[in-house]
């Protein structure tokens, strides 16, 4: 099968979709030279991260001027915030931050930090951008469920045999990458976090100490522990879950009081950690583009790797 003029996007994370979402937009303001036929390729195989994420996206502890990285991430922030502040899916939100490690280090990092940062309930927000992109792309858009199992300058091969070939072909592969090896010193690490309904009010907030937050959602009325990593799983995947004994623990250093007997269920997700823990977007090979090594950070950076990639 040729398909001379379409474009090529894989994958069903946030980096696919934000990806779709920027490309729609663009060919709806007339900025992309041309529209093409888009075929986005899903997995049935391959589990997404995206989908097992907090998915809080905020500004602080960054300060302008420091890294690149951190540059990133505060554009990264700026676009969100500018697009999808009031997006079904997303919520504001209060952070504080609760003092934790060398104070003065606390202090010079958190003590002008932001109080407002924004939270996403990632299947209801990648839906909402789905059918954005979709009422954009209408017939353009072709859904194919396979799997890619290589690729070259102007071709991918398919886990069903199917050959397609591309004028651009957009990989958002996320941990997969790394154990199909597709990129270089990059490697996957599981994250798990805890969840449990709880009707705490109609405001979302978050309390942050070192590296956990605790999460409240009001959308959908939950409550979120996270990042309960597990330094313990070999390659990054995670072989046996729920692993969280430490979940009281963490609990009880917030020091707030939360409702008895909640029903806390634990989700675990691949991250794909970049070399020296930078995210990368870019060209991989001929026309073959890649977004990938979003690690902590996919929700905050998917939308400016997109639209980096596509100026
Ligand atoms: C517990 C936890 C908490 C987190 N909290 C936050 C947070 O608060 N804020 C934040 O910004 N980030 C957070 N993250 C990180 C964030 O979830 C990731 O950075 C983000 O999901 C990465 O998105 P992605 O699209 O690159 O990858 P994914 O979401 O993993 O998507 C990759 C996609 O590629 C597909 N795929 C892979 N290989 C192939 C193939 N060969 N062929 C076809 N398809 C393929 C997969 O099926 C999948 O759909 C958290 C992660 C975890 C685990």
């Amino acid at each position: 099968m040729t398909e001379k003029l379409s474009d090529i996007v894989i994958g069903q994370g946030i980096a696919a979709h934000a990806f779709l979402w920027t490309y729609a937009q663009m060919i709806k303001e007339g900025r992309l030279d041309r529209a093409r036929r888009v075929i986005w390729i899903k997995s049935p195989v391959f589990p997404t991260c995206s989908l097992t994420s907090t998915s809080l996206i905020s500004r602080a502890g960054l300060h302008r001027g420091e890294s690149r990285h951190g540059d990133h991430l505060i554009a990264g922030f700026e676009l969100f915030q500018k697009y999808f502040q009031n997006f079904s899916g997303v919520e504001v939100a209060t952070q504080k931050h609760l003092p934790h490690g060398d104070i003065d280090n606390f202090n010079k990092r958190f003590g002008d930090a932001p109080e407002a940062c924004l939270l996403a309930s990632s299947r209801v927000f990648l839906s909402s951008l789905e059918q954005t992109f979709k009422s954009i792309l209408k017939d353009s858009l072709i859904e194919l469920s396979d799997t890619l199992v290589e690729y070259s300058e102007h071709e991918i091969t398919l886990h069903s045999g199917k050959k397609l070939n591309f004028n651009q072909c957009y990989l958002a592969l996320g941990a997969a990458n790394s154990l199909l090896g597709f990129t270089d010193k990059t490697r996957a690490v599981s994250g798990q976090y805890a969840h449990a309904k709880a009707d705490l009010g109609e405001s979302a907030w978050i309390l942050s100490k070192g590296p956990h937050n605790l999460i409240y959602r009001a959308q959908d009325k939950t409550l979120l522990l996270g990042s309960l990593d597990d330094k313990e799983d070999e390659l990054g995947w995670p072989n046996l879950a729920p692993r969280t004994n430490d979940l009281k623990s963490i609990l009880e250093n917030f020091e707030v009081d939360l409702p008895k007997g909640l029903d806390w269920k634990i989700e675990v997700g691949v991250r794909h950690k970049g070399h020296k823990r930078l995210p990368f977007w870019g060209r991989v090979a001929g026309e073959v583009y890649s977004i990938h090594g979003l690690y902590k950070n996919g929700y905050t950076l998917a939308f400016l790797a997109a639209k980096e990639l596509l100026r």
